[in-house]
């Protein structure tokens, strides 16, 4: 997951907080200390840090946050929403003219994705029955038209190319053409990049731009770059009056600063974000989900989603994987645990998913609320590699979180039957959520 290092950081802090029945302003002081910390590190932007932190302040040291029943979690919604805020709030939807085609014009430095991102978003918008068209007007790099043609043909989408010797200006002047003539209602232009930003570059988007007057100018940016992205869509932003970001590479292990903090020097939303090399790898930006994600409150809308568009067995397949491997740790385990205490008595929440009440293995989860604490110190008692992959906790190891959490191996061994237990009922809800699943599920 993109963030890694920053989330789990984060997701430390709160869980400190969390767990005290109440705060004082130090306890919130010192917490806000260490997210200011997490967020430098994440190469998060300066002064972005400081007003963050300024706003969560204000917030959460009033009464009302003091005297709640549990001001660990008002503080901790305090920060999901202004982090949520901090990347733009709602999502950003593509533009869509009531005059196709549609143009989207594509900026970026070379290497940060742009051509593939063309190709991405090409995809996105075949599959909602549009018929996009992809133009190739850059010219300079050796074989970045060539790379566009192989993603047309991949994708069955059409690519307007006149070769490397026509001015780009012109190719896209008559690419729009093109489009109006063959009825495409989107058009997706791929533009130079350089290495850095070079005047004459600039010009000639320009004078793109003025010739094509896109709806949407997207700049690619590459999360991996930090706060060195955030500079260049500045600059861009500042001579090309730019739309939108898409930010790529957030499969990566980026450290999220990028992501943090290009809405707010900017002032661009983020409209999509791609994950990946694959083509499919592209999703719209949703600022409140990638909060959750970050603070560690699960992404089950997303990941709904992606079971829902799992029309292909493919995309079924992974998502049942995702669901029954690597991405469920005794870290979700716990934090799910805590979500399910401030809702309520557990065997009433299970009965509110569809179907699961049926389900085998149901019966056993079971989370005694009075023992969440105890649950806590045991998890934390355990090395990353152990929360990650409790298969490889033997004997020897029970024993070393039994004394650490000051629990006994027998909570130790039930603790690690119920995750199990907890797993399996992923794995039948993952197959559940299948592409014949789904239809159960909203039966
Ligand atoms: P351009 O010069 O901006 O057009 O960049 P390209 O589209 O050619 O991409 C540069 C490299 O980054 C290629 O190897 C892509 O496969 C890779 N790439 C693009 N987007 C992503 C992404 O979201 N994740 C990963 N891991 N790689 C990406």
């Amino acid at each position: 997951m993109p963030f890694e290092g920053l989330a789990s950081r984060l997701q430390n802090v709160f869980g400190k907080l969390r767990s005290k029945g109440k705060l004082s302003e130090d306890d919130v002081n010192d917490a806000l200390r260490e997210v200011r910390l997490a967020l430098l590190e994440a190469d998060v932007n300066f002064k972005v840090v400081k007003d963050f932190i300024a706003k969560i302040r204000d917030r959460a040291v009033g009464q009302e946050v003091m005297k709640s029943f549990t001001p660990g979690m008002v503080v901790v919604d305090i920060v999901n929403k202004e982090l949520t805020a901090l990347m733009g709030g709602a999502q950003s939807k593509l533009a869509r003219s009531n005059r196709p085609p549609t143009v989207i014009m594509m900026a970026g430095l070379q290497g940060a994705g742009k051509t593939t991102s063309a190709g991405k978003l090409a995809k996105v918008l075949k599959k909602e029955n549009h018929r996009p068209l992809l133009v190739a007007a850059d010219i300079y790099r050796p074989a970045a038209i060539k790379q566009l043609q192989v993603l047309g043909e991949q994708l069955q989408v059409p690519v307007f190319a006149l070769g490397d010797k026509v001015n780009p200006v012109d190719i896209a002047k008559q690419g729009l053409q093109h489009a109006k003539d063959n009825g495409n209602d989107y058009v997706i232009i791929d533009t130079a990049g350089r290495l850095q930003i070079d005047e004459a570059l600039m010009e000639e988007l320009k004078n793109i731009r003025e010739e094509v007057k896109p709806d949407e100018t997207l700049l690619v940016i590459d999360s991996m770059a930090g706060q060195e992205a955030v500079n260049v869509a500045q600059s861009f932003h500042q001579q090309l009056e730019l739309t939108g970001v898409i930010l790529t590479k957030l499969d990566s292990d980026t450290r999220g600063g990028a992501a943090l903090s290009v809405r707010a020097v900017t002032g661009l939303p983020i409209k999509y974000a791609a994950t990946g090399e694959k083509l499919d790898a592209l999703e719209p930006f949703h600022p409140d989900r990638m909060a959750s994600r970050i603070l560690g409150m699960g992404d089950m809308l997303s990941l709904i989603e992606k079971a829902q568009e799992g029309i292909d067995a493919e995309k079924a397949k992974e998502m049942e994987r995702k669901m029954r491997k690597a991405e469920f740790t005794f870290e979700d385990f716990l934090e799910q645990m805590e979500q399910v205490k401030k809702m309520g008595p557990l065997d009433q929440i299970l009965e509110m998913l569809p179907g699961a009440g049926k389900m085998k293995g149901m019966q056993n989860v079971k989370v005694d609320e009075k023992q969440i604490d105890r649950v806590q110190a045991i998890v934390r008692s355990m090395t990353k590699q152990e929360k990650l992959k409790p298969e490889i906790i033997n004997a020897s190891r029970r024993q070393r979180i039994a004394k650490g959490s000051g629990t006994t191996v027998a909570d130790v061994n039930r603790l690690l039957k119920q995750f199990e237990e907890m797993k399996k009922m992923m794995k039948q809800l993952s197959s559940m959520m299948g592409p014949k699943g789904m239809k159960n599920l909203k039966s």
